[in-house]
């Protein structure tokens, strides 16, 4: 390491924010970096512990202690070499991952962890600016064509890795713009959406060649990508949404999460949506059900709408504020995190189960609450009771359900396929060969794992294209 002693010198700092009165006034990002010299320093943090758990932490195994030396050495285009090397999305996850890396530093035990997620946001966004970042156009053409079904990053990772070893790559996408969830479901404010169109380009150069607007299983048979390429690889999501089938679902101001920041993601980019009715927060009490990161970026949308309050329902109980490190090391802690979109003035309630949407003339006006309490049995297992008299009402215009996706949508693709599914409704592949029960077909990412993280797709995105590469041609130089 380039300086030994500076965990111990240097304070830990990180990225700050725009403030609250400002941010919510637009949609655009609002984190402020650091200058290039503070970068370098909490690179010096690292402290050269022997075992960097924070690699293994992190699912892409980012090699960090050695771009944090580089960094710390102001060699960034090592530093970026060695980061793409692992990570074919950085901008992505050092804007959105929630960097089960840092909880994993070894700093973190005694004291706070290496600024990891925003030094590796610096070392790519610093090679963008400079024009580092280049097509890896391939130097020879396979001759095989692989079809990958869905654009989230799974699908473009995987993309990407195929292209650069020489096959045909084209990606399927049943909406009109390529990126999944990175695209239609994460708000501007997290991720701007310039980074997927420029990841496009790069990937258009180094022959990849994207299809919006054709939805596999629906509008195209699957049987006829089947026919006509050698493998196949499905990434299309975990999308089915879990739904509160509870009195007064029917009643109009309740929605889906997904659909109420669809919408926002597509009026950013100045779409007009003619069919549908629009979902708007404006001068409305926001309930929000559900307290991840769905959530959490309906609650920001909902802000930067004009929404008149936020509220946010848990039906788990309130977590620790702190973690106990020496119980929790290396591992992602359960304990109390505050996302920005929820320090920007959402109320959170947690151990709460809506019993009833309450409405007046078919409008949703209020819900039915009640207060949990959640004990452990024998076996271990969390269970809940309802507290007796605990029964209360929140006043609602609009209600957002944001409980998470139970599955992959069957209908369409997998049922024409019929691809086998595991016991949760995914589809079944291991994470070896990433191979399904149809022959040549592959599947990674959600739509295999389940609802998860940018970075796990990616992971997965990469893995699968190795297992694919290994499948066409009998072995492949692709890395895991
Ligand atoms: C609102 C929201 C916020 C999130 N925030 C974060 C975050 O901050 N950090 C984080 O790490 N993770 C976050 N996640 C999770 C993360 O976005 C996902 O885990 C990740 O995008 C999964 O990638 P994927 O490529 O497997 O699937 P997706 O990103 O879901 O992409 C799948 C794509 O396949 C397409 N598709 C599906 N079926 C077909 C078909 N039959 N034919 C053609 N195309 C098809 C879909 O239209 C979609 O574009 C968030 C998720 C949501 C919903
Ligand atoms: S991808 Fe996520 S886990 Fe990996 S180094 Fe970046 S922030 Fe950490």
């Amino acid at each position: 390491m380039g300086k030994p002693t500076g965990f111990m010198e240097i304070p830990r700092r990180d990225r700050t924010e725009a403030p609250v009165a400002d941010r919510v006034q637009h949609f655009r990002e609002f984190a402020i970096p650091l200058s290039e010299g503070e970068v370098r320093e909490q690179g010096a943090r690292c402290m050269d512990c022997g075992i960097p758990f924070c690699h293994p932490a992190c699912p892409v195994n980012n090699i960090i202690p050695d771009w944090n030396d580089l960094v710390y050495r102001d060699d960034w285009r090592r530093a970026l070499e060695v980061l793409q090397s692992t990570n074919n999305f950085p901008e992505f996850t050092g804007r959105i991952c929630p960097a089960p890396c840092e909880a994993a530093c070894t700093l973190n035990l005694t004291d706070e962890p290496v600024t990891i997620k925003t030094i590796e946001c610096a070392i790519i966004d610093k090679g963008w600016q400079e024009g580092w970042i280049r097509p890896q156009i391939p130097t020879h053409k396979t001759g095989k064509r692989v079809a990958v079904v869905g654009s989230g990053p799974a699908g473009l990772a995987c993309a990407q890795q195929l292209a650069r070893v020489g096959h045909q790559v084209e990606v399927f996408e049943k909406n009109d713009r390529i990126g999944g969830l990175l695209r239609y479901g994460i708000p501007d404010f997290k991720m701007a959406k310039h980074l997927i169109d420029r990841r496009m380009a790069q990937m258009q150069a180094e022959g990849v060649a994207f299809h919006p607007n054709s939805h596999i299983g629906v509008s195209t048979p699957a049987r006829l990508l089947l026919e006509t390429f050698d493998a196949m690889v499905l990434t299309g999501g975990s999308e089915d949404p879990r739904d509160l089938p509870i009195p007064g679902r029917e009643l109009k101001g309740v929605h889906f999460a997904m659909d109420f920041l669809t919408q926002q993601n597509r009026r950013g980019v100045g779409d007009s949506l003619p069919n549908q009715a629009p979902i708007s927060a404006k001068d409305k009490h926001v309930i929000v059900i559900g307290g991840g990161d769905t959530g959490s970026d309906c609650i920001g949308t909902s802000f930067r709408q004009g929404a008149l309050a936020v509220t946010q329902l848990e039906i788990m109980p309130q977590p620790p504020e702190k973690e106990n490190k020496l119980l929790t090391w290396p591992n992602w802690p359960y304990k109390l995190r505050t996302s920005s979109s929820q320090a920007e003035g959402a109320s959170r309630d947690w151990a709460v189960a809506t019993k009833t949407f309450r409405g007046e003339n078919g409008q949703v006006t209020a819900l039915q609450l009640v207060r949990l309490k959640w004990h452990q049995n024998q076996q271990g297992h969390w269970k809940m009771e309802e507290v007796p008299n605990s029964e209360f009402e929140l006043p609602a215009d609009l209600v957002l359900l944001a409980m998470g996706f139970v599955h992959p949508v069957h209908a369409g693709l997998l049922e024409e396929l019929g691809v086998a599914l595991d016991g949760r409704g995914n589809v079944e592949a291991d994470t070896e060969r990433y191979q399904t029960s149809i022959p040549k077909v592959f599947a990674a990412g959600d739509m295999r794992r389940g609802q998860s993280l940018v970075v796990w797709a990616i992971r997965e995105g990469r893995q699968a294209a190795q297992a694919v590469d290994e499948f066409l041609m009998g072995y492949s130089d692709l890395p895991r």
